[in-house]
């Protein structure tokens, strides 16, 4: 077995760096606490980025994962497959939109969300061709592929990548009337992140998200959510839009839908908006393949059976006060919400996190001087007692 040093230089000899990872190795995982080579245990409070909602190789899941792949893994989309069937009921239930088209990717998702309201624009909308604009916030984080950069405000996601994509509009986050004023006529949608993750975990303005909805439906056009990183009981609710009793027209979803197994990305819609697509005109080689159905499936059946966006709601505000009763003259804020959690530095976020790792805890740092803390929806009270004693103690240290 190869010692975390020796297998940190290969992948940095070989790989591109286009990430810049904490130094740790993980080499098996369990619920929420991960493993490495050396045999040390680590707390996971990233959790494949809110992939791993329902903890890392949750037993149902890996079941389903193994039954399945003992039957059948991949049809292509050229022929029918009976997981595929039951992950789209399920899935509709759990949005309660009448439509699904299965992905892999959260960049692939958004894409499909982009191509259904261009094509929703033209066909249904009535915009003159190539005349549709989609408006976006700032901050926003929807993916890596060259359309989704095209509309980032991340100079860091741009560079060097042009030209790209036109038809998009960025409007400030949070700001209603900016959103408004950039309405036109030929507007198929706006997409949106209820809370921006990749920003810094930034919850707009009470009421933002509400009046939004209110304003696209005045309009004719399309609310986008892109719950890929708020979905499935990180923020406490179901949806994060749910915090403002909002449906949007179209639920982008990935991550945990995946449970940390397999890359499962899906949008969700009523057929008026998904029923512009006819055969050719989207799709994947690998999306809505039967092993990844199983485990979607499996990941749902895990967040309604073990209560997980309950769970989330309840242990995340305890976190979150406990979070806020410390006292340390480098931190600007502590927010969140349930499982979805930011501590806010004065300073560099990096060498907490990276303090935090030799003390058994694993977290990243997003935009500089943030903390992220997202651990499995399934972690006990006494795990995240233990955490934050950690950060405490990390803390006191620095
Ligand atoms: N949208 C949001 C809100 C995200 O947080 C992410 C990933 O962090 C994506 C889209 C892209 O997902 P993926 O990395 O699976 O392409």
């Amino acid at each position: 077995m190869k010692a975390s040093q020796t297998i940190i230089e290969t992948t940095e000899r070989i790989g591109a760096h286009n990430y810049h990872p904490i130094p740790v190795v993980v080499e098996r995982a369990e619920g929420v606490w991960v493993y490495d080579p050396e045999g040390n245990r680590y707390m996971d409070m990233l959790s494949g980025y809110s992939a791993l909602n329902q903890g890392h190789r949750h037993p149902k899941i890996i079941q389903a994962l193994k039954d399945q792949a003992d039957k059948v893994t991949l049809t292509s989309r050229a022929f029918y497959n009976e997981p595929m069937a039951r992950f789209y009921e399920r899935l509709s239930a759990f949005t309660g939109k009448s439509t699904i088209l299965p992905m892999n990717t959260g960049a692939e998702a958004v894409e499909t969300a982009l191509k259904a309201a261009r094509r929703w624009a033209y066909d249904v909308k009535k915009v003159p061709d190539d005349q549709a604009e989609i408006i976006v916030a700032s901050g926003n984080f929807h993916g890596r592929t060259i359309t989704v950069t095209s509309f980032s405000s991340d100079p860091a996601y741009r560079r060097g990548f042009g030209p790209f994509t036109p038809g998009f509009r960025i409007v400030p986050y949070g700001d209603l009337e900016a959103l408004r004023s950039a309405v036109t006529a030929n507007t198929a949608a706006f997409l949106v992140e209820p809370i921006q993750g990749e920003a810094g975990i930034v919850i707009p303005p009470e009421g933002y998200l509400r009046d939004a909805a209110s304003l696209c439906k005045a309009q004719n056009v399309l609310l986008l959510a892109d719950e890929i990183q708020t979905g499935f009981g990180r923020t406490g609710r179901k949806f994060a839009c749910d915090w403002e009793g909002v449906t949007p027209d179209m639920y982008i979803m990935g991550k945990a839908l995946g449970a940390g197994v397999l890359p499962v990305s899906a949008v969700a819609a009523d057929a008026g908006v998904l029923g512009v697509f006819d055969p050719g005109s989207h799709g994947s080689t690998f999306g809505g393949n039967p092993l990844a159905c199983a485990v979607a499936v499996a990941a749902l059946d895990v967040i309604e059976e073990e209560r997980l966006v309950e769970r989330s709601a309840t242990l995340g505000d305890n976190f979150l006060k406990r979070l806020r009763t410390l006292k340390h003259p480098d931190i600007r804020e502590a927010r969140g919400r349930g499982l979805l959690i930011a501590l806010e530095m004065k300073s560099q976020a990096r060498p907490y996190c990276e303090a935090l790792k030799e003390l058994g805890l694993l977290c990243k740092e997003t935009h500089e001087n943030v903390i992220r803390f997202a651990p499995p929806l399934t972690a006990t009270p006494e795990e995240l007692d233990w955490a934050f004693e950690r950060i405490e103690q990390a803390l006191s240290a620095t």
